[in-house]
This record gives structure tokens, C-alpha cells and sequence, in this order.
């Protein structure tokens, strides 16, 4: 029997993060006007401060026609160093020569500010706040076609032909679609935003620094007064979310193990306000490679399908290409197939299952009494993985080239 149902759309986006904004904006470039986006947080949420995006986002960005809202705003920039602060080796990596059109370099942009460029090219209403989706319904209406009903926190029943989640680690249709839960890394992260009024005087590079027990802290300029920090360290249970606790924590973990004092400056500058605090989550390489991630019309897409840490800043960048690969395998002809959405998930799940491994090891810390598995990881990361795989895998993840996305013109004659 039919449900009741208050609203109809061709397609309704779960979650306004960056991957459900992204993925509107490609869906309405190619001319699908019957979509809404909904929301649970009252407004567009920016945890998190601040996100690097590389080459391979700014050709996302470029498809979408918002990539010039962000350039003129933040400079780019081409080194990042990591300092092990124990044998004071460094590391030193650049874009050069790494991307075909090195699009747009690498830049560190407000997440608000990325969120605010993608929501600016959607349609006004199209995204719908305060509305959690709190489960899914799918009917079928004859032979091969079946309608989904999404049942919203404040009663509201929505009726759609397609649903792609983009609900973030935690996913409501992830779940749905039962994909096996993200894991713990076992690590988590504090980030923030430093300001300096006067300036910082840092050059526009990114800097971090870490040691051989799992601490890692990074810091890059957003512009000449503010920059970005970010502290990875072991989950503890005994982890604070109070902002002025957190910072306490960082300054003296770091001060008891002797990290270098620019460092200790710009965490030293935080804005409380901006502090926070979560456990870094991953879906482990396997799961995002053999799970089904699509049941007829309704599939994930961005964390929702392969949540990361962030070791290799590719979770956001990897969202974003999400967006326009799903757009133009199942949007760009003139019938939305189930073919497509194979194509889709093919190419995101082998992708994104390898960056979601590498980011891993990138940032693989000893574990807590496991002294064999210790000495063969950390061999195997630090002989193997950082020498001879990671700069293979970085030009990978960030020399990808989405492409563009075809023309409504186009999409007609298909
Ligand atoms: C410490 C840290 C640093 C990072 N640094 C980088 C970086 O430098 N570069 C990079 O590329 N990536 C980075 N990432 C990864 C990046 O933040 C994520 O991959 C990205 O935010 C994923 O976007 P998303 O839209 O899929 O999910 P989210 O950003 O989580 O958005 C999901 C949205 O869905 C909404 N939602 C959830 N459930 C429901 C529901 N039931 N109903 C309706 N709405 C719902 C949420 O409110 C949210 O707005 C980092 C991650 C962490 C943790």
C-alpha cells in the first residue's frame, strides 16, 4: 500500500556538508531542478575551522563553477615540511610537477567559507534545515520502479525517486543500505583557529611536527592573521570536549615533550571558540570495497561512504570528486539507471578504498601492548610505506582529474 506523503521530489540529498552541497550543485548544473537537500542542524555546520583542498578538489571546484569564489580569497600554497621531532629528520613535499594543470595548487580555506561557495549556486529553498532524516521506506510501483519515503524527525514523510546520503560518518543511509560501521583508528583529533591581529609573520607554508609515540601537530596560514592548527593524538577516555580544557591538555602534552616553540606560539593564539575535539573514524579499505553501497535508487556518498582520517586531507577532496563522478554516471542521460550507479561505485569504492588505507598508515601510531605488531608496523611504515608507497599514492590521490561535467545541451541529445 501507498504511503502518506507530505512532499515529492526527484531527488533528495541527505546532509548540506560538503559533499551533499557538491552534489547538488553538479545535479542542478545538469538540469535537475526537483531536489531538495535536507539538513538536521539549523544552519550550515563548519566543524572543523579550516580544510586543505588539493589540485584534485580545485578541478571539482572548477566543474561546479565556484572554484573563483574561493581563489581570490586564500593563497596558495606549495610546501609542506614534517619534522619528526626526535631524530629531527624532515620531510619536505610540493606540488610541483605533481598535478598535469596543477589546478589551483593547494590552499587551506574556512570550511564556512567552501560550505557558503557551494550553497551560493543552489536555488533559494532548495536546502531544508532543521529536518533529520530518521528512517527510509522503499516501495515498489510497478515491475522495475520503486518510489523511497523518508521519514523526518518532525513528522514530515518525503517522497523521491533517488536518495544519495551524504550524512557523514555516522550515516542514517549508510546504515540503511547496511554498510558495516566505520571503525576507531584508535586516534583523535583537536583543531582550531589561531589569530594573531597583529599578523603572524609565518611564511605560507604548512608545517608539522611529530614523535614516536603517536603526537602529531600541524599548523598552515589561512592569510596573514589567522592560521590553522590541528593536533592528532591516541583517544583517551579520560579526552575533555571543554574548549579551555582541550587547549590545557594540547599545550602541556606538547611542552612535557619538547615540541619547538612556533608551534607552541600559534596553538598558544587559539580562538576557544573554534576548539574541537573528535575520534578519527575510518571504514576500513575492504568494507568500502566489497560493501553494497546501493539498494535500487539510493546510495551514499562523501564520509557516508568512506569515512578516513585525515593524515592525507583527502576526505573532504574525495567528497567533493564524489559529487561530480555520481552526477555523471547516473544523471548526465536521459534515464537515471541502475548501470550508473554501478559505474559510480566502482570507481569511488576502488579510489577511495586506497586513499582510505594509505591515509592510515600515513598516520599509523603504536598501539598500546602489542610490541611485535609495533615493530613490524612501524618498520613497515617508516622503511617501506613512507619511502617508497606514500609519494606514489599522494600523486594519486592528488593528481585526479574529475573532469568536467557535460552540458544541459548535451545531456539532451544523449
Ligand atoms: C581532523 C580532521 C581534519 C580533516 N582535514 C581535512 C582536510 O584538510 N582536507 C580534506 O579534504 N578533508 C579533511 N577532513 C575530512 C573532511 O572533513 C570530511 O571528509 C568531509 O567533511 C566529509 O564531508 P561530508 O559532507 O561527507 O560529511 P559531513 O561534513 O559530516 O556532513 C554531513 C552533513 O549531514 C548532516 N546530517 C547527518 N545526519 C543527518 C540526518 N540524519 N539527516 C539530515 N542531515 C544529516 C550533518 O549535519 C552534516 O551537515 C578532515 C577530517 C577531520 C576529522
Amino acid at each position: 500500500m501507498e504511503q502518506q506523503s507530505n512532499e515529492a521530489y526527484e531527488v533528495v540529498v541527505v546532509g548540506a556538508g560538503i559533499s551533499g552541497l557538491a552534489t547538488a550543485v553538479a545535479l542542478t548544473h545538469l538540469g535537475i531542478s526537483n531536489i531538495i537537500v535536507i539538513e538536521k542542524s539549523d544552519g550550515l555546520r563548519s566543524t572543523g575551522t579550516a580544510i586543505t583542498l588539493f589540485p584534485n578538489a580545485w578541478c571539482v571546484l572548477d566543474a561546479l563553477g565556484v572554484a573563483h569564489k574561493l581563489t581570490d580569497l586564500y593563497d596558495p600554497y606549495d610546501k609542506w615540511h614534517i619534522i619528526n621531532i626526535e631524530d629531527g629528520s624532515k620531510r619536505t613535499f610540493t606540488t610541483s610537477g605533481t598535478s598535469p594543470r596543477r589546478k589551483k595548487e593547494v590552499r587551506v580555506v574556512h570550511r564556512k567559507a567552501l560550505l557558503e561557495a557551494l550553497a551560493s549556486e543552489l536555488p533559494h529553498g532548495i536546502i531544508r534545515f532543521s529536518s533529520k532524516l530518521i528512517s527510509i521506506k522503499s516501495e515498489a510501483i510497478k515491475d522495475l520502479e520503486r518510489l523511497n519515503y523518508l521519514l523526518l524527525e518532525d513528522g514530515t514523510t518525503i517522497k523521491t525517486k533517488v536518495v544519495i546520503g551524504c550524512d557523514g560518518v555516522h550515516s542514517r543511509v549508510a546504515q540503511w543500505l547496511g554498510l558495516p560501521k566505520p571503525v576507531s583508528s584508535g586516534r583523535s583529533a583537536t583543531r582550531a583557529l589561531a589569530v594573531f591581529p597583529e599578523g603572524h609573520g609565518f611564511p605560507n607554508e604548512s608545517r608539522t611536527y611529530l614523535d614516536n609515540k603517536g603526537i602529531k601537530v600541524g599548523f598552515v596560514p589561512l592569510n596573514k592573521t589567522e592560521l590553522y592548527w590541528f593536533a592528532n593524538h591516541k583517544t583517551s577516555t579520560s579526552d575533555s570536549q571543554d574548549p579551555d580544557q582541550i587547549l590545557q591538555d594540547v599545550i602541556e602534552n606538547m611542552q612535557a615533550r619538547n615540541f619547538p616553540d612556533d608551534v607552541l606560539t600559534v596553538v598558544k593564539h587559539s580562538d576557544s571558540s573554534s576548539v574541537t575535539r573528535a575520534p578519527l573514524l575510518l571504514r576500513t579499505p575492504w568494507d568500502i570495497l566489497f560493501c553494497r553501497a546501493q539498494r535500487w535508487n539510493v546510495t551514499v556518498a562523501g564520509d557516508a561512504l568512506h569515512p578516513m582520517t585525515p593524515d592525507m586531507a583527502q576526505g573532504g577532496c574525495t567528497s567533493l570528486e564524489d559529487a561530480v563522478v555520481l552526477a555523471r554516471n547516473v544523471f548526465s542521460g536521459t534515464e537515471i539507471s541502475d548501470s550508473g550507479f554501478a559505474r559510480y561505485l566502482r570507481e569511488r569504492q576502488r579510489r577511495t578504498a586506497c586513499l582510505t588505507g594509505s591515509s592510515y598508515l600515513a598516520g599509523w601510531t603504536p598501539q598500546d601492548d602489542r610490541p611485535i605488531l609495533n615493530w613490524f608496523m612501524g618498520w613497515f611504515v617508516k622503511k617501506i610505506f613512507n619511502r617508497f608507497v606514500f609519494p606514489k599514492i599522494r600523486r594519486y590521490a592528488i593528481c585526479y582529474d574529475c573532469g568536467d561535467l557535460p552540458t544541459i545541451m548535451e545531456k539532451k541529445s544523449a
